[in-house]
């Protein structure tokens, strides 16, 4: 699978990371990362914690600047120091392991607030994209509740729905139902579900091993700062080739 033209397999990726490095002080923690997440499609990051996935994640983002190495989003080079970083980021949606809702906000000013600051929408056009995307992840009828009163999962999801209703092209997830109780993550998962099959491009970071089984296109294996192995997720998660991938998985399935 080389190409001559450098990239040019990648043509049609939604986010292209290439030869990515980040230190920080003498600590090495991404040493050449090379993925790509094709248009519409779910890419799940696995791996032993501490092995820089959610820097990877926050590095497409930047959230971390890069130490060196490219990232491309939709083609255009979110590295190169003249890019639009706020426009660039705001085509991309974020959840995180916590939920980091405005406590003191209801679930709709919690989705309407960026609307209307960083997208300029009015606030009738913000409360109607809000109350759509709340529909879309089951609540619907919790718009008015604050955070505190609802559960890890709902939180989960008016996170999830805040993050949609700034119209991203893309979604990043670092381990999004890591801090759920266990009843609470299917509904969580679902969600994601729903999203991927309508289409989303999605970057997983989880250790939902069945999630990633069933919803992603392709699951990276990361430890120590690199991709060890990579593939369709059924074949990986089956047969994995490396040694490392065989001790995680080993301990989590
Ligand atoms: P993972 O998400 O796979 O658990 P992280 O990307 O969070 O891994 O962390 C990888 C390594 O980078 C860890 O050793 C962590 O201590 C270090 N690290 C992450 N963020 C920072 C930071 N802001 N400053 C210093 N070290 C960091
Ligand atoms: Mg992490």
């Amino acid at each position: 699978m080389t190409s001559t033209t450098p990239g040019a397999e990648r043509a049609g990726a939604a986010i292209d990371v290439r030869d990515l490095h980040k230190s920080f002080g003498d600590n090495e923690v991404l040493r050449g990362i090379d993925v790509d997440v094709p248009d519409g499609q779910v890419v799940c990051v696995i791996g032993p914690s501490g092995s820089g996935k959610s820097t990877l994640l926050r590095c497409v983002n930047l959230l971390e600047t890069p130490t060196s190495g490219q990232i491309f989003v939709e083609g255009a080079e979110i590295t190169d120091p003249d890019a639009d970083v706020d426009a660039l980021r705001s085509r991309i949606g974020m959840v995180f392991q916590q939920f980091n809702l405005f406590p003191h906000m209801t679930v709709l000013r919690n989705l309407t607030i960026a609307q209307e600051k960083v997208r300029r929408r009015s606030r009738a056009e913000a409360v109607e994209v809000a109350r759509r995307n709340l529909a879309k992840v089951g609540l619907a009828e919790r718009a008015d509740a604050y955070p505190a009163h609802l559960s890890g999962g709902q939180q989960q999801r008016v996170a999830i729905a805040r993050a949609l209703s700034m119209d991203p092209d893309m979604m990043l997830f670092d381990e999004p139902t890591s801090a759920l109780d266990p009843e609470l993550v299917g509904d969580v998962l679902a969600v994601m579900k729903d999203l991927a099959t309508e289409g989303m491009t999605m970057m997983v970071v989880t250790h939902e091993m069945g999630f990633a089984r069933e919803v992603g296109d392709k699951l990276v294996f990361m430890d120590g700062g690199v991709i060890v192995e990579e593939g369709d997720p059924r074949a990986v998660l089956a047969d994995p080739q490396h040694e490392r991938t065989k001790a995680f998985l080993s301990k989590v399935l």
